[in-house]
């Protein structure tokens, strides 16, 4: 039997598209892959999952069946998790309690998988299951999902907290208004963190701070990022700086871990949207989009559009239906949604008038090949770190409006400290990013010297994920020694 790697994904498109990438750079190695599913109704990843098993013949993909649970302990996972980030609605319930009931199958699967495998591979939101590994003397290991700023900020964050007493981070806001200082981080204000973690006594708040305390626990954390863009946090962490008073395990950057970097799409069934921009000019198009889940009211919808169309530059954007309350919600939850009514949506007019120029697709686009593609000369991002590194390993300036999570340390990492690019105003107001700052931002861009200057050093970077992937590059590198340290380990 081939020694085998159990990858153990969190929920939602955004942690499986990088676990899929891992799982590719073991196989190549020569390992044997399995992934493992865990598929609650009323979350995003049914359909994903169902799309990553169809075009991944190689792995092994396995469900860990759920123990039924009874409606009222689902009900109160549900309220709970109201707040992931506060304003915003979360996946569609606590991720860290319905992984938690995956622990049970879990520990049956590996049982019954034992003498082949050499590895679990952890999600942060899966950090509970190194019990179970544990218990069955497999080696565990963590993936991150984020880059190293995040993940800085991540294993961080309970150290800060308890330094804080019985305070908030929400009450420091009030308070000095003084940027916080994290070891590998540029200085960010406490409102660039996840909304939840403003509040000391949020329920999902004081999960994610027990997850990130058990982080260094496992015996290594893999991060989808590479040194050259993150080399200040990559130090901190390296340093054991992020963690006072506890040794931090290795850190091995072997990323980017980009879907489908590298290859040609040359199936009869290309998007529309990329026949469409075999038509543009090169990287004269802005393209808009928003993580899996982003989506905006009724009212932002309208600034954008009048914002593009003002602007006069071409441009792609993927529009997702309001979630249905249409209120200052930020993530669309269900995707069950129904398919955006743009005419109702959006400016009487609008699609006609900028129908040379412009193409707007509903809910999904291929966003990587479109990032990829010649005609693409901007992006406008949620911050999303897979977006972040789709739109890095493409050379392209980044617009960024961060959404909810980790997408705002995200931010300030992109602007900040990679200079790869700037925000766009008024994204963390209580209204909105209005007409005038689209129009600005989309020209400044696409025309302006600052614009030329972003978009040469989004090349660089381009350039020096490249290298990190190549043979002797710093993540094949890294890559390699998380391999050796399976051949260190005696007991298997
Ligand atoms: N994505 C896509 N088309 C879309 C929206 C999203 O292909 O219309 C992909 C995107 O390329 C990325 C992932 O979904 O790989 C989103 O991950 P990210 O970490 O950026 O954001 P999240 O969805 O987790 O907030």
């Amino acid at each position: 039997m081939r020694d085998t790697v159990v990858l153990h994904p969190g929920l939602g498109v955004g942690h499986l598209v990088p676990t899929l990438e891992l799982a590719r750079l073991f196989l190549r190695r020569g390992l044997a892959v399995t992934v493992l599913l865990v598929e609650p109704p009323g979350t995003p990843t049914p359909a994903a999952a169902r799309a990553a098993v169809a075009n991944n013949p190689s792995i092994h993909f396995h469900t860990l069946p759920l123990p039924a649970t009874d409606a009222a302990a689902a009900a109160a996972e549900e309220v709970e998790a109201n707040g992931v980030d506060g304003k915003s609605s979360p996946p569609a319930r606590d991720p860290f309690a319905v992984l938690h009931r995956a622990n049970a199958p879990l520990r049956d699967y590996l049982r019954s998988a034992l003498p082949s495998v050499r590895a679990l591979v952890l999600d942060m939101f899966c950090v509970d299951a190194l019990d179970v590994a544990a218990g069955l003397g497999v080696p565990a290991y963590l993936f991150y999902t984020s880059g190293a700023t995040s993940l800085a900020v991540s294993l961080h964050l309970p150290h800060a907290q308890a330094a804080l007493g019985a305070r908030s981070f929400g009450d420091v806001v009030v308070g000095d208004g003084a940027p916080l200082r994290f070891p590998g981080v540029p200085p960010f204000r406490p409102t660039e963190l996840p909304t939840a973690a403003l509040d000391r006594d949020n329920a999902l708040y004081r999960k994610f701070l027990r997850a990130f305390e058990r982080i260094p626990e496992s015996r290594g954390i893999l991060v989808n990022t590479f040194e050259w863009l993150e080399a200040t946090a990559v130090a901190a962490l390296r340093d054991g700086a992020c963690v006072p008073g506890r040794p931090t395990p290795p850190v091995y950057c072997v990323g980017p871990l980009v879907s489908g970097a590298g290859e040609v799409n040359n199936s009869d069934k290309r998007h529309a949207c990329l026949e469409w921009l075999d038509a543009q000019p090169e990287k004269s198009v802005v393209f808009l989009c928003f993580g899996s889940m982003g989506s905006f009211p009724k009212k932002q919808l309208e600034a954008i559009a009048i914002g593009l169309e003002a602007s006069g530059q071409r441009f792609l954007w993927v529009v997702r239906n309001p979630r249905r309350d249409d209120g200052a919600s930020l993530v669309a939850n269900d995707h069950q949604q129904p398919e955006p009514d743009l005419d109702e949506l959006l400016p009487e007019g609008f699609l006609e008038r900028t129908g040379g120029r412009g193409l707007v697709v509903k809910s999904w686009a291929p966003q990587a090949e479109v990032l990829r593609h010649g005609a693409t000369g901007a992006f406008v991002t949620h911050c999303g770190w897979n977006s972040t590194l789709e739109g890095v390993t493409a050379g392209v300036p980044l617009l960024c409006w961060p959404l909810y999570a980790e997408q705002r340390v995200n931010k300030v990492f992109i602007v900040e400290e990679a200079r790869l690019g700037v925000e766009m105003a008024g994204y963390d107001g209580e209204t909105a990013v209005a007409v005038e700052e689209v129009e600005s931002k989309v020209r400044w861009v696409m025309g302006s010297e600052g614009g030329r200057a972003l978009r040469e050093r989004a090349e660089v970077a381009k350039e020096k994920a490249m290298e990190a992937l190549e043979q002797g590059g710093t993540s094949h590198n890294d890559l390699l020694e998380f391999l050796r340290g399976f051949d260190g380990d005696a007991s298997h």
